[in-house]
């Protein structure tokens, strides 16, 4: 991918499992219906009420490996040692040459791979308002056993080290704050004088180049 002909912002959104990265993410697509959000694809199977093309693409094992052959993943991850779980590459590409903004839920070690092919990207941590919410909000969950519990918490302890080496941390405690700040990130990000390109015309009237 040329970095710099992509004009759209890459909002990557992730942060430890539990913190409700994916309610801020709903409720930011409800109130901004412009962005569009990348579906990953996953080999995990569908859980109650998760559609096929809208919470992800299902994938078998053999599937997954295939588009990772194919080079058809922008970032891919062996989330939980057991599962893939990818960003296929195709979408996020066309929708940011167009011009339109795009979210990509992830894991924060996805996000770390995605920095680092596509520097562009702007990487938000949402974080919890204690690391006491965040055990309260894991066991709370109440869909998995005691096992998968403890190895979330302790996934979710270490995947909070990472907090440093993010572009912004939002505090997910009411999640309208936790979004309105998500939105004022996008909209500096938007005005970025490098996106301006619609601002060509008046930098040349200026004598200048964007
Ligand atoms: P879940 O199984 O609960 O839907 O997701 C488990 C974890 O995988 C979450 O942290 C979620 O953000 C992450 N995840 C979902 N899609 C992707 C993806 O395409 N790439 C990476 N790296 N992580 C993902």
């Amino acid at each position: 991918m040329v970095e710099t002909e992509a004009k759209g912002v890459l909002l990557v959104l992730s942060g430890p499992s539990g913190v409700g990265k994916g309610t801020v993410c709903k409720a930011l697509l409800a109130r901004n219906p412009e962005v569009k959000l990348s579906v990953s694809a996953t080999t995990r199977a569908p859980r109650p009420g998760e559609v096929e093309g809208v919470s992800y693409f299902f994938k078998t094992r053999e599937e997954f490996e295939r588009m990772i052959a194919a080079g058809e993943f922008l970032e891919y991850m062996d989330v939980f040692g057991t599962n893939y779980y990818g960003t296929p590459r195709a979408y996020v590409e066309q929708q940011l040459f167009a011009g339109d903004d795009v979210l990509l839920e992830i894991d924060v070690k996805g996000a770390m791979n995605v920095k680092r092919i596509f520097p562009e990207a702007v990487l938000v941590f949402i974080a919890p308002p204690s690391m006491e919410t965040l055990k309260k909000r894991l066991v709370g969950r109440g869909t998995e056993t005691e096992d998968a519990v403890k190895r979330r918490t302790q996934e979710a302890f270490a995947e909070m080290k990472l907090m440093p080496k993010y572009d912004y941390v939002v505090v997910n405690d009411v999640l309208e704050d936790a979004v309105s700040s998500v939105e004022t990130i996008l909209e500096a990000e938007r005005l970025r004088a490098w996106r301006r390109t619609d601002l060509t015309n008046l930098c040349k009237e200026a004598g200048t180049d964007l």
